[in-house]
């Protein structure tokens, strides 16, 4: 299974990978994009992780 992970300190909170998979990325409080579930059915995270501005998602 993949290990999906957000890089805090490169974060900037923009919200573009909780839009595309609520399921697994929700900006919190802190203005940072917490991993809430490392799988998703419907969505290649990836993708997501290769839409990110600032390359901040990691799936290994
Ligand atoms: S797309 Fe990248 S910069 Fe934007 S909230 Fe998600 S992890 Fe953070």
């Amino acid at each position: 299974m993949s290990k999906v992970t957000v890089d805090a300190a490169t974060c900037v909170g923009c919200g573009l990978c909780e839009q595309a998979c609520p399921e697994v990325f929700q900006v919190q409080g802190d203005g940072i994009a917490h991993v809430k579930s490392q799988v998703c059915p419907e969505h290649n995270l990836k993708e997501i992780a290769d839409q990110c501005p600032v390359t901040a998602i990691h799936v290994s």
